[in-house]
């Protein structure tokens, strides 16, 4: 149809989210937050592939499918990271209808203080930061979708609440236009509506984590990384074919683009949008299943296989974490 003046443009589409990367504060803190309040189940504790020395932790549903991993790198001693241009301000998840109730009350026994937001796009949410500052939202609407693996399970959390998937990033960029032409004419993602100041953007509606909201950052000031900021957002590609696909159209269109990265858990390639951004491409396969059962997803430290001479080594310098139902 002659009416969708950019689409004929896009013979690819990112189906949504894969995951997305913060840097924390102490681990131990990080993981009773994400994996006990929020109630993710730990999908995997390993190494920061490029600083083996610290841990590299996810979370999300029970298997940890692509647009539920929300993961972590502790870095203890980085100072506290800034709002500005070039930031993901905040990162969405996705809730049923009718649990905000729930999630706030939870989060102010946490002593968090959760936040109510007018309502947008039809959907009502909380704002809310973790310990190191991190801002999410907690957002409940009509869209709210389940992964086939299903909800973590948390003992405090009945399952009609529990958070199953993203719903979508916020980023801050001085000028929304560039981004939002890559998101649009190259991405695959189509613009839907606006509130407020924020341009939303979303690819595949059937799937989770396929929303984008971009927001203009004012004065241009970029942001200042650290505890507390979104390093990157990773979308998905269904394998390496797309992913190559990926790699080749992005790199048309003048952007440079990193060779192919291997995450052990899935592919990866890197690339700055316009508005300052990381962003990434990575991979659905092989998964989190590749070096430990479903059952057993998460409970130990796990290393790709060029860091397994290191083991002992590392796991002396790593902090020894205890999951929620590992307390007595
Ligand atoms: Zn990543």
């Amino acid at each position: 149809p002659t009416n969708r003046p950019r689409s004929h443009l896009v013979t690819l589409r990112v189906p949504g989210i894969h995951h997305v990367t913060a840097i924390s504060g102490p681990a131990q803190q990080n993981m009773d937050f994400y994996a006990d309040v929020l109630g993710l189940r730990t999908i995997k504790q390993t190494v920061n592939f490029d600083d083996p020395g610290t841990h590299h932790l996810y979370y999300g549903d029970r298997a940890g499918t692509p647009g539920t991993a929300m993961t972590f790198f502790p870095w203890e001693h980085a100072p506290r990271g800034g709002s500005g241009s070039g930031a993901t301000e905040a990162t969405g998840f996705s809730v049923p209808a009718g649990s905000l109730e729930f999630w706030g009350e939870r989060l102010k026994g946490a002593g968090a203080s959760p936040q109510e937001v007018d309502t947008r796009f039809d959907e009502e949410s909380l704002r809310c930061k973790d310990p190191d500052g991190l801002i999410f939202e907690i957002v409940a609407g009509p869209a709210t979708r389940e992964t086939t693996a299903g909800a973590p399970v948390h003992p405090d959390i009945p399952t009609e609440f529990a958070v199953h998937a993203f719903h979508g990033v916020l980023l801050d960029v001085v000028d929304p236009d560039p981004t939002a032409r890559l998101l649009t004419d190259i991405m695959g993602f189509e613009h839907v509506g606006e509130y407020g100041g924020r341009l939303r953007f979303r690819t595949d509606e059937h799937e989770v984590g396929s929303i984008v909201d971009l927001r203009s950052a004012g004065s241009g000031a970029r942001v200042y990384m650290g505890r507390g900021s979104v390093h990157h957002v990773a979308f998905r590609a269904r394998d390496d074919e797309e992913q190559q696909s990926w790699r080749e159209t992005i790199t048309n269109a003048g952007i440079p683009v990193t060779t192919v990265q291997d995450r052990c858990y899935f592919h990866s390639i890197y690339f700055r949008e316009p508005g300052g951004v990381l962003f990434e491409i990575a991979t659905d396969t092989p998964g989190f299943g590749i070096d430990e059962s479903e059952e057993e997803l998460g409970r130990k430290l796990q290393l790709p296989p060029w860091f397994e001479s290191q083991r002992e080594k590392l796991e002396a310098q790593l902090p020894r974490l205890v999951l929620p139902d590992e307390r007595s």
